[in-house]
């Protein structure tokens, strides 16, 4: 029948054809796995130089394939060597950090460049600024970032001298007014008492 179209089974006929697509798939799923493999050898690799773990990691991907790449994802160490080296390079580099920058006034503790106050003893060291937070140093005058000029709180600032509050004579008349029996015999009260005259009529 496909015969009349000019197209006939590859490899002669459907068995041979459908022998050829095994092949394929095959072939396909075959080099899928290897690379599987290869791919966790090499990244096993890359995260540990334990040769026990190296092996039995790439012996779950050769033997449960699929299944077992999603294992070793699960399983495997999370950082490489590399990203291991850099965290601990990078944590020893503020442990030298905090050894190089001066303890703590008070309790000694060690203390990072960036710190506002002792972790320990709770004292302020430094100040952030107000626009920008960063950490100001104690010489500067002005925030090298924002240009916000950098105000030092003052402990022994005087308080704000007590101002009389305004309106307190008013309230006192007012009061005197409302109360014309107990300002009669007041000497200040005759204003008060003079405009009562006029009631008595
Ligand atoms: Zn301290
Ligand atoms: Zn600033």
């Amino acid at each position: 029948m496909l015969d009349g179209v000019g197209i006939s089974w590859p490899g002669g006929s459907p068995e041979n054809t459908g022998l050829i697509l095994a092949l394929i798939v095959g072939a396909y799923f075959v080099v899928l796995w290897f690379s599987a493999v290869v791919w966790t050898a090499r990244d096993i690799h890359q995260r540990t130089v334990e040769p026990m773990a190296q092996l039995v990691f790439t012996l779950i991907v050769l033997i449960f394939n699929f299944p077992g790449l999603v294992v070793y994802r699960v399983l495997r160490p999370p950082l490489t060597l590399q990203e291991a080296e850099e965290h601990r390079l990078e944590s020893s580099a503020l442990m030298r950090e905090l050894e190089q920058s001066p303890p703590c006034s008070r309790c000694g503790y060690p203390i990072a460049a960036d710190y506002l106050a002792c972790p320990k003893c709770t004292i302020q060291l430094r100040l952030a600024c107000d626009q920008c937070d960063r950490v100001l140093d104690p010489d500067w005058r002005i925030c090298p970032w924002c240009v916000a000029e950098i105000r030092i709180p003052s402990d022994d600032a005087p308080p704000p001298p007590p101002s009389a509050p305004a309106g307190t004579p008013p309230r006192d008349i007012v009061a005197q007014a409302s109360r014309p029996q107990a300002s009669q015999s007041a000497s200040g009260a005759t204003s008060v008492q003079s405009s009562r005259v006029p009631t008595f009529d």
